[in-house]
Formats: C-alpha cells, structure tokens, sequence
C-alpha cells in the first residue's frame, strides 16, 4: 500500500467525531471563518449521456428539459455581481449547444460583458484539448470535472464511458493551468471508498467536490440503497486533511440528505457554498437526485438563509472569489 493509501485507511479507520475535528482545525488554519460563495447556474438539463445514478439522464423522458439563453445567463450574472459575488459557475449535461465554439462563445461573451474581476468556472464534462484551451484563453479560470467513482468498471457500467479519458481529460485541464476541480459521489452500490479517495490523491485537485448517492426513481439505480451522509462527511473531512488548500464545497446533495448537512459538512472542513441563482422554475427541472432542497425559493432569497446557517457553525459567508491558496 502506498503511504498515502495507509494514511487514507487510517483516517477512515479514525472516529467520525475526531476525524471532523481534525478537518475542520486544519480548514481553518487555511482559510480562517471564511466560506466562499459561488453563484451556480445551471444553464441546460438536456444531456445526451445516460449515467445510470443521474436524474437528467437522457432517457428520462418525465423531465421537461429547458436550456438557459445566452441572455438569460448574462443577466443572472449581472445580478449576481450586482450582489457582490465574485465566483460563478456554470454546469450543464452534456448538451451540444453547450459544447465547442458555442461555449467558447459564451465565455466570451460574459468576459467582454462584465471584465474579469470574477472567478468562471464550467463543468460541461469531457471536451476536446483544444477546446479546454480556448475557454481558458477566453477567460474561464477553473474546470470541475467528477469522476464519480474510481473504479474502471464500474465506472464504464455506470457512465457508459472510460474511466481513463475522463483522467486523461482532467490532467488536460491541470496543464493548460486551469484551477481543476475533482471528486465523486459517497454510496455508489459496490464502490470503495479508500480507491476514490486514492485517486482523488493522486490527482491533486485545487478543488473537490464530494456528494452522497441518493436514488432517483426514474433511473436503473432506483431501487439501491442510500447509505446517508456519515461517507460524505468522512470523505470530505480526509479530503481537507490531504488537501488543506482545497476549495471544498458543503453541496446542496448533503443538504437534502439531511437538514442540516451542508452545516456538518462545513464542521468537516468543507469552505465553500454553492446556492443555485437561477430561477426557481429551472432550479425544479435540474433534478439530478431527489427531493432536492432550495428549489421552491429563486436563487438569490437562498443566501440570507444560508448566511444564517454558515454563522452556527462560527464560519462566515465570504463574497471573496476564493482561490485555492495552493495556487497564490
Ligand atoms: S451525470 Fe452528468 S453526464 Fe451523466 S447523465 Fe447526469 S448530467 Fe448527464
């Protein structure tokens, strides 16, 4: 076993308690009380993959599919800056009107809209190396591509895609000198979590973000069981202690898991918020697990909510863009 696959086993093998006061002692050593705050849009459900966990998978056909228009997202994040948040990211299903010259564009556009005082981030999957290129020459800085689970084979069941372009795709985006943000879902039936967090390591992520599997009624995993939040929070407490400069996300996955799981996973070292800033109506149609929470309010009435609950844990939302201390 390589050194970090025996510190990784013994951090799983630690008390949850512990484990998450480590984490969070480590987090803040790194970024004080601070929790970031990125605006997400999630700016098309359509997708032509079918992952087999996924909510939006092509062949549901129950969902009412909607794309965001290059106006519609210009404005959103005109309000968002309005507001003072200086980090946007922008996700979708793999939709080819979110691909290639079309996304370049839109980069483009919202960098020759508003200037580059701002953090972009996408999380469009895997693209071709020269279009990674040329969104970061048009000034989007950092790429979150998941790889979900570690392991080849599930992974090629689950997904219908390799593994290994997906990691080919990733050190793509680390080369081009992108912030490249990783991770994967806790409680994948049949998946190890020791291997997601070795490949997480060797990866070396400036960002992670770690979420449960919860099973949605209109896929084939409806029926596997959902393990709760305990692997989630185990997973991103052992991601701080590898990773102190990380950016980690309390996801709104944890948050509906349990009530107050974005607030345990902030106690577990976790320093980001993500509150959708979309509108309530396309919040409802991106329903990649659910019972999703925030999805009743528009976006922007979800920050002083989530304001409130950074403050019981003693952390503070922070409207700074946020870069991973590894890179500065
Ligand atoms: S996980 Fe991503 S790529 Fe897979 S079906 Fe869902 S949106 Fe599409």
């Amino acid at each position: 076993m390589s050194n970090s696959g025996s510190l990784i086993q013994d951090y799983i093998n630690m008390p949850l308690n512990e484990l998450m006061e480590r984490a969070d002692t480590a987090c803040r050593k790194v970024y004080g009380s601070a929790v970031f705050i990125r605006g997400l849009l999630e700016v098309t459900n359509y997708c032509t993959m079918n992952c087999a966990y996924c909510g939006i998978r092509r062949d549901n056909a129950k969902l009412l599919r909607y794309r965001m228009s290059n106006e519609e997202i210009l404005q959103t994040i005109k309000q968002g800056l309005h507001r003072g948040i200086k980090s946007f990211v922008l996700q979708g299903g793999v939709d080819p009107e979110f691909q290639g010259s079309k996304l370049i564009a839109l980069a483009d556009d919202i960098r020759n809209s508003f200037g580059s005082d701002f953090a972009l981030t996408f999380s469009f999957g895997v693209l071709s190396y020269d279009t990674y290129r040329a969104l970061f020459a048009a000034g989007v800085n950092r790429y979150l591509l998941r790889f979900e689970t570690a392991d080849a084979t599930l992974h090629e069941a689950l997904k219908g895609t390799e593994l290994s372009e997906r990691i080919r795709a990733f050190m793509h985006l680390k080369e081009i000198g992108y912030e490249a943000g990783t991770g994967f879902m806790t409680g994948l039936p049949g998946d190890s979590l020791s291997s997601n967090l070795e490949l997480l390591a060797s990866l070396e992520p400036d960002m992670i973000g770690i979420g449960p599997f919860i099973p949605h009624p209109e896929t084939p995993l409806k029926h596997a069981s959902c393990q709760g939040l305990e692997p989630t929070l185990r997973a991103v407490a052992i991601s701080r202690l590898l990773f102190p400069y990380a950016n980690i996300p309390a996801t709104t996955a944890a948050g509906t898991i349990e009530q107050n799981g974005r607030e345990l996973a902030l106690s577990a070292g976790a320093n980001v918020v993500m509150p959708n800033i979309g509108t309530k109506a396309y919040k409802q149609l991106y329903e990649l697990y659910p019972g999703k929470i925030c999805v009743s309010e528009d976006g922007f009435s979800c920050i002083n909510c989530l304001s409130v609950r950074i403050r019981s844990v003693n952390k503070n939302l922070d409207y700074r863009r946020g870069n991973s201390r590894g890179r500065v």
